[in-house]
């Protein structure tokens, strides 16, 4: 048995001819940047979420990064961030000239620790920027509280969590902005690179709507130096056909994550801990390991694909050196990263491919 890590053929072949119907109308239509399908998706988005303005944009990183332009960090600047996450995280706030401030992790849930933040706020902080890894949500009232108290936006990394909810409400609409990516393997995952930023203030979705078209307001009339961060109609129209499955997707993807929890009770393993006032949309199900080598080893020799996300915090990497950090700074962060593993992950894991992986796993 030869198990996809994360399912997309299945996925295209049970959407087909919706996707590919909405793909046809694109290319007939001919109008490929932004338009009336990329309308429909924000419209869905916005709907999806209750954020009032939802816009699409090129990339997960570019939604981070327009985010930060928005609120106008500067050089200098600090956002206060996790190391345990994705590097894009800490790049778009270095590609500013601001500077990460990392804060270590919540050893059960992988999520920057509320309690270490205050220590690290200095009068440069401008935001926090939590990531809701692996899909489930950080604790965002602790954290948009310790920003109110001390006038901060907060900045959702919601890349890996669109579809998850916290309390009832959800990811992406927890805080001033918050930013998601449709690259392929995310929850919601388009045919190419994507993302989308969510608010509900009129003044800075003006300008996140602006910043993404080069700062344009009327045609060829800049009032911001913006990128071009638009998304194509074209991943436009593949998410339009897949938003119709998205619900049934979360629900498979909920069913999955908690029968691994289940089944791995009795494994010599560390199973996610997802808190009871939110759901995970498991964006990666990864456990933890003393011995991960060996049991990659085992389980990629019976067809079972594994990945590591993330062997090194960020604080650790040689682009972000100068800031600065060195080992032992973040040490829930970094002995994670020596234990964690990914396994196949997606709402088309069948019951069988999913006990061969577990029963792989206790062999
Ligand atoms: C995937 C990811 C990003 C970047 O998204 P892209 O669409 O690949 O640019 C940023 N942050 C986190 C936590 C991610 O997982």
């Amino acid at each position: 048995m030869q198990i996809p890590f994360i399912d997309l053929k299945t996925q295209y072949e049970s959407y087909k001819e919706e996707i590919d119907k909405e793909v046809l109308s694109v290319l007939s239509s001919t109008q490929f940047i932004m338009g009336p399908q990329v309308a429909k998706l924000e419209a869905s988005l916005s709907a999806f979420t209750g954020a009032k303005y939802a816009f699409t944009c090129s990339s997960g990183t570019d939604s981070l990064l327009l985010a930060l332009m928005a609120i106008d960090i500067q050089p200098g600047d600090e956002v206060i961030t996790t190391p345990f996450t994705f590097i894009a995280t800490a790049e778009t706030i270095a590609l500013l000239k601001a500077k990460p401030v990392f804060v270590d992790i919540d050893e059960a849930t992988y999520n920057i620790d509320p309690k270490l933040i205050e220590a690290k706020i200095t009068s440069r902080t401008k935001a926090i920027m939590p990531v809701s890894l692996y899909g489930q949500c950080a604790d965002m009232d602790e954290i948009n509280a310790i920003a109110k108290k001390h006038n901060l936006i907060v900045i959702e990394d919601a890349c890996q969590s669109f579809g998850a909810e916290y309390k009832g409400k959800k990811s992406c609409n927890l805080s001033t902005i918050g930013c998601t990516s449709f690259f392929p393997s995310k929850p919601l995952g388009c045919y190419g690179d994507g993302g989308a930023i969510f608010c509900n203030d009129d003044a800075l979705g003006e300008k996140i709507k602006s910043l993404l078209n080069h700062g344009q307001g009327k045609r060829y009339e800049h009032k911001y130096i913006g990128i071009n961060g638009r998304f194509d109609a074209l991943q436009a129209a593949v998410l339009n056909a897949k938003m119709n499955h998205f619900e049934a997707e979360i629900t498979k993807r909920i069913e999955i994550g908690s029968r691994y929890n289940t089944l791995l009770n009795s494994a010599k393993v560390v199973t996610p801990t997802i808190r009871a006032d939110r759901t995970s949309v498991f964006a990666q199900y990864s456990i933890r390991t003393k011995d991960r080598e060996a049991m990659a080893k085992k389980l990629n020799d019976a067809g079972v694909p594994t990945a590591v996300h993330y062997p090194i915090p960020l604080h650790l990497q040689e682009a972000l050196a100068y800031l600065g950090y060195k080992k032992g700074d973040f040490p829930i962060s970094e002995k994670v990263g020596t234990e964690i593993m990914s396994l196949p992950m997606s709402p088309f894991l069948t019951t069988e491919q999913q006990d061969f992986v577990v029963n792989t796993i206790k062999a």
